[in-house]
């Protein structure tokens, strides 16, 4: 097998230029997932740009009420991040549960969302907070929510030569409440069976605003939307939240493979969304 020869950029307009000049080549970041396709032979590129060199995008940031986080901030840095500790929890627990620590060190948050694995941890808590990207090419930059960033399994909106820059995150008010489980075979060695994100703000007792955000159960993340609305403008008791569950396990569209059947999977959607929601039960 003929690998990919690697370019190593010396800042990111030399990266996009690289890009833009080969089609064949591709950015690498923590290289955990694209160096085992390409070894496997399921991806093919002539070249890789390193990104990995471009410490301008290694950033955890607080700018008025939004978190930045540069696309080549290591997963370790995000779960060890006090500040997303304390405004995003749930995209602390989120990056807690990827892979084993060895992983977490070297992974980056923008390869996660970039490989675009429908399982993908770090995507259901950010789009349950409304995150976008930003993305950059020779051509200028454009923001995109990131529910609106996947396109299928290993899919983006990315156009050639377009590199995620970073992720932004409103920073949600002290009523908003967040939380992500993750159901896997293996605790630190598997990737998720099924994993749930929900976002939702608590006002005189009804649940506003819910985000409840389903991986690895379709194509990419989903917006569990017929769940969200049985919830939206209620009070989350334990009967609306079993209506809840039972509607996002109806809704997911999963596919039966080696970690579990169609039917296992959205099994699970009904378990985790239930217990994701009785934190907050009336
Ligand atoms: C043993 C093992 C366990 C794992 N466990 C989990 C798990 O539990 N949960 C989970 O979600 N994942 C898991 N993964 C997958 C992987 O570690 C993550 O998806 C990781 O975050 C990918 O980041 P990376 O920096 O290594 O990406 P890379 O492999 O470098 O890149 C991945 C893809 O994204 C593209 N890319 C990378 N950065 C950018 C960018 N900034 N702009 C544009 N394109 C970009 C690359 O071209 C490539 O197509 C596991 C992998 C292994 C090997």
């Amino acid at each position: 097998m003929k690998l990919p020869s690697l370019y190593v950029p010396s800042n990111l307009q030399d990266a996009l230029a690289r890009l833009n000049a080969n089609s064949g080549a591709r950015p690498i970041a923590g290289g955990t997932d694209l160096l085992l396709g390409v070894k496997r032979g399921k991806i093919s590129c002539s070249e890789m740009v390193n990104l990995g060199s471009l410490s301008e995008l290694r950033y955890i940031t607080q700018e008025g009420n939004r978190i930045r986080i540069g696309a080549l901030t290591t997963i370790a840095q995000i779960e060890n991040s006090d500040l997303i500790a304390r405004y995003i929890p749930a995209v602390t627990a989120a990056a807690s549960c990827l892979g084993s620590w060895q992983i977490r060190t070297t992974a980056t948050l923008g390869g996660n969302l970039c490989n675009a694995a429908p399982s993908a941890e770090m995507a259901p808590p950010l789009i349950a907070l409304g995150a976008e990207v930003r993305l950059v090419s020779l051509g200028g930059d454009r923001t995109v929510p990131l529910e609106s960033f996947f396109v299928g399994p290993g899919s983006t909106v990315l156009r050639p030569g377009e590199i995620l820059q970073e992720v932004i995150i409103p920073i949600p008010t002290s009523e908003v409440q967040t939380t992500y489980l993750r159901h896997s075979l293996k605790r630190s060695t598997d990737i998720a069976v099924v994993n749930v994100a929900v976002a939702l703000r608590l006002s005189a007792g009804k649940a506003e605003d819910v985000r409840l955000v389903l991986g690895a159960v379709a194509p990419t993340p989903i917006r569990a939307r017929a769940a969200e609305s049985i919830l939206e403008g209620n009070s989350p008791t334990m009967a609306t939240i079993v209506r809840a569950a039972e509607e996002a396990s109806k809704e997911c569209s999963p596919i039966s493979d080696l970690r579990g059947s169609a039917d296992y999977r959205r099994e699970m959607v009904r378990v985790y969304v239930k217990r994701a929601l009785a934190n907050w039960a009336a």
